[in-house]
């Protein structure tokens, strides 16, 4: 046997799995197909790296069996993520809704926690290694991969397929654990992009493309789920927190609804306005909420150069219409190019929930994102991908 366990895939979950591991005397070989382990760490959170939620728990993600993830969350809390990091120099900041930042660090720091530890243990990571099959026999796992044009195989008595989602295929993301998952007869949940900017085409291309740019905070719902964050114009449509977040959640063909203004009544400020001050323009009671393109552009829906007192009772329906249920129609979305993360994945019904151990195969385990277990945008990810480690290197 060449290691105690080889680890496919040197990204979140592989890399605590292996130090995890290493805490418990084993010692294991990562195998990592691009250049350098941790390549989608490096670049989270604008290579800030929002690296756990304070309020991370089932109800942030998605998933054909909700309760799946608990048991891992149970074993690997927040506060294990938190003081973890913390041990090795990294304290966090919140930014906003619990989204935890390292503190006067990055994303760089949050690897070099991860790589010196290996270091420490002794475990050989091996980047530029592909891994090509995975042959199961008597003795063991033998994991078959390409090193530069050559084709090598190690040995192991278990296996930990970490090899992430379809997201970024120019950094490295390979189907793998979805193709080796079927080759073993195990279901896959249809995948899709999530934490997706949407698009807009057509006539309504041009009125989004002008705003390219320009922020508005938000209620963006469909029959679903709902969020209240920024959204972002931009030239081809749709961005920014509140509509990745919902893209999680959207269909093809479907439509979604935001609420301009939530939290408050456009007609009851426009009536307050009206009783002392009925000359304010529509436009520039509009401009103390939104970017002032954002409130000219509104013109082609609107009348904004009205005078509050005299809008008429259809003016003030369509402006409730309009500022509280405004419609969107996306095209599409922009695919695994820019999604953060991959919707779906290895049926959670194939995997023990205590150990994430293949119910089939014994010695074979899943983790991180190839799983259908899909977070939230804010941290919930990397939370789902550190706990899922740690679950995994306790059996190896
Ligand atoms: C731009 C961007 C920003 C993000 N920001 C955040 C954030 O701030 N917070 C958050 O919680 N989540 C964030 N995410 C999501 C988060 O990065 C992932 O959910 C997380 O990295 C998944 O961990 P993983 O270990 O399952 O997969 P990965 O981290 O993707 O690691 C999988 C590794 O396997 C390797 N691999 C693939 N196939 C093979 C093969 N055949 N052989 C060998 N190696 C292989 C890949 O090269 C990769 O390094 C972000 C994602 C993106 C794309």
């Amino acid at each position: 046997m060449d290691a105690d366990a080889i680890i496919i895939g040197a990204g979140a979950c592989g890399l605590m799995c292996a130090v995890q591991a290493g805490y418990l005397g084993k010692r294991v070989i990562l195998l990592e197909k691009s250049d350098k382990p941790g390549a989608k760490i490096l670049i989270s959170g604008g290579g800030r790296c929002n690296y756990t939620n304070l309020f991370a728990s089932a109800e942030q993600f998605i998933s054909e069996n909700h309760h799946f993830l608990k048991s891992a969350f149970t074993q690997w809390t927040v506060e294990d993520t938190i003081s973890f990091f913390e041990t090795y120099g990294i304290s966090g900041k919140e930014k906003t809704l619990g989204q935890l930042f390292p503190d006067g660090k990055n994303a760089k720091d949050v690897v070099s926690v991860f790589t010196n530890l290996c270091e420490d243990f002794g475990h050989q990571i091996i980047c530029e290694a592909s891994v090509m099959d995975i042959v199961q026999g008597e003795d063991g796992f033998k994991i078959i991969f390409e090193k530069g044009a050559k084709q090598r195989s190690l040995l192991a008595p278990r296996v930990v397929v970490a090899t992430g989602g379809l997201p970024i295929p120019k950094m490295g993301a390979t189907d793998f654990a979805l193709r080796y998952a079927r080759q073993k007869g195990l279901r896959v949940v249809d995948t899709a992009p999530a934490l997706v900017p949407l698009t807009i085409t057509g006539k309504d291309e041009e009125w989004y493309a002008q705003l390219s740019g320009n922020s508005v905070f938000c209620e963006v719902s469909n029959d679903r789920m709902s969020f209240e964050e920024n959204i972002l114009f931009t030239h081809w449509g749709l961005s920014g927190p509140a509509v990745l977040q919902i893209s999680s959640y959207w269909r093809p063909g479907e439509f979604i609804h935001i609420d301009l203004l939530p939290g408050q009544q456009v007609l009851q400020l426009i009536d307050a306005e009206r009783t002392h001050n009925g000359k304010l323009l529509l436009s520039t009671l509009f401009n103390r909420f939104y970017p002032k393109k954002f409130s000219d552009a509104m013109g082609k829906f609107l009348p904004m150069d009205k005078q509050v007192a005299n809008l008429t009772r259809a003016d003030l329906d369509l402006i409730d219409q309009y500022i509280h249920h405004f419609k969107v129609k996306p095209a599409g979305d922009k695919g695994y190019d820019k999604a953060e993360v991959m919707r779906g994945g290895i049926d959670t019904a194939t995997l023990s929930s205590k150990t994430l151990e293949c119910k089939t195969v014994p010695g074979l385990f899943f983790g991180g994102e190839c799983v259908d277990v899909t977070g939230w945008l804010g941290g919930y990810n990397f939370q789902w991908a550190w706990a899922s480690g740690f679950v995994i290197a306790q059996q190896l």
